[in-house]
């Protein structure tokens, strides 16, 4: 019996010698051990054990961990500084490090503290803060400076100077990548804000903002052009943009019918037009408002932007936290009896800071369906890609808003129904709408991001 036990094992490991799978196991204990250092800020301690499992351990999956992880420029370790909801359903915003030698990330994590606050303070992250996760990386650079101005230094990211007269800050986006690759897929969304700790003034675009050292106070607004794709709506030309001079609020015409915020426009919100000067141009580039926008210069984003960071959250947070029951069976075959008696559902959602998501609770019987939304592939992170739910034309048969604790909840009687199959469905939506606010925040939802949905199939017996 144990003999047998023995040959599984080893045809297991593809004949691999056993010694060296044990020597796995010591490599991840040291592994694990690293990060603990880490954890408790010994970030000298996790480097030094880095050093040896990439001496001891080559072979390992964590001895390669090692190896990287003690370069002159590497990644130490990362923690979750602000949220507490699951990565899968929140913007990651990974916060990562430049120019910070090893007995510097201290003053890195007290910088990183501040970064929450500021998109606290603004109106869209405000109001969606909770929608939000802050991880922090700790980054070792072998020098403490920024390459430009004539000198090259060796940095975890590349932090530079680039050919502009006002110095504005760049990172180089293989490495930021490479950083991020020691973070587990499902706990961040590709997205990142670089701090150079010399760097100042900044730039975003394409998922990646960047930082100097100073300049806490721009983070949202180089966060509003990395996250939502936003473009500078000011005209002052201070460096080459890569994109071209179309955004949510950068048009390449005046016509008011074509410009992206058209509907803005049409819906007379006020102080929305087509004002020149945008994108780092004088001329040839409009904007929707003459000023006071976090992408001119302004504290809270104008109607047009606010409406693309909103969106832009919703692309990858499902209003719908959790159910009970769970509904994993998306293709519909699990089936819930209702013999006599009750049944009860809840749905948790989101919860912005001001106002509650509305959810509806429908009873239909089975063949008055509307056409379901095609289901997200199991590793789709972008809602977009759903589609606007069909229309309900009954009635629902409950309608509130969730309470603050963002959980609602259905009950279901037997002796309501006629025995059949029936589909409870739950539709959770935020309308954006706020007391005291002529518009809703989105006034143009063409994925129906907004509004999401569960369902269960209940059958009654005869
Ligand atoms: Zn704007």
């Amino acid at each position: 019996m144990q003999h047998t036990a023995v040959i599984a094992f080893a045809l297991a490991l593809g004949g691999a010698p056993l010694l060296l799978q044990g020597g796995a196991e010591e490599a991840d204990a040291q592994l694990a051990r690293a990060q603990e250092k880490y954890e408790q800020g010994k970030y000298k301690e996790a480097q030094r054990i880095y050093r040896d499992l990439a001496k001891d351990y080559p072979d390992t999956e964590a001895g390669r961990a090692g190896a990287r992880r003690s370069q002159p420029n590497a990644y130490l370790g990362h923690t979750r500084i602000v949220g507490d909801g699951p990565s899968t359903n929140r913007v990651d915003v990974v916060l990562m490090n430049d120019g910070y030698r090893i007995d510097k990330q201290k003053s890195w994590n007290k910088f990183a503290a501040d970064l929450p606050r500021e998109f606290e303070r603004n109106d869209a992250f405000g109001e969606y803060f909770g929608y939000l996760n802050f991880v922090r990386c700790n980054l070792v650079s072998e020098d403490d400076n920024i390459t430009g101005f004539g000198r090259t230094t060796s940095t975890a990211l590349g932090g530079h100077v680039r050919g502009t007269i006002q110095g504005h800050v760049g990172v180089e986006r293989d490495k930021v990548r490479a950083m991020l690759a020691e973070l587990p897929a499902d706990e961040h969304d590709g997205l990142v804000m670089a701090v150079v700790r010399v760097g100042v003034l900044g730039t975003g675009g394409d998922g990646i903002a960047c930082i100097g050292g100073q300049g806490a106070k721009i983070a949202v607004h180089e966060w509003g052009h990395a996250f939502a794709a936003l473009g500078d709506e000011y005209s002052r030309k201070t460096h080459e943009r890569e994109g071209g001079r179309r955004a949510p609020n950068v048009s390449d015409t005046d016509d008011p019918t074509k410009v992206p915020w058209a509907h803005w426009i049409d819906a007379k919100a006020r102080g929305i037009g087509v004002y020149e000067g945008a994108n780092g141009q004088v001329r040839g580039a409009w904007k929707p408002k003459a000023s006071g926008c976090v992408m001119q210069n302004g504290e809270s984003f104008c109607e047009p932007c606010r409406e693309a960071v909103v969106l832009s959250i919703y692309a990858l947070v499902d209003p719908i936290e959790s159910t009970t029951p769970d509904t994993n069976d998306e293709d519909g075959r699990d089936e819930l009896v209702l013999d006599g008696g009750t049944l009860d559902f809840t749905v948790k959602v989101m919860q912005p800071e001001s106002h509650d998501l509305d959810v509806s609770w429908y009873v239909l019987r089975e063949g008055t369906l509307p056409r379901s939304p095609r289901p997200l592939a199991a590793n789709a992170t972008d809602r977009r890609s759903r589609g606007p739910l069909a229309p309900i034309d009954a009635k629902p048969d409950k309608q509130f808003a969730a309470d603050r604790r963002g959980e609602a909840s259905f009950r279901l009687r037997a002796s309501d129904l006629d025995p059949g199959r029936y589909r409870v469905v739950v539709r959770v939506r935020d309308t954006t709408e706020f007391r005291g606010e002529k518009l809703p925040w989105v006034l143009k939802d063409d994925h129906g991001l907004l509004e999401s949905e569960r369902g269960w199939w209940v059958r009654v017996p005869e």
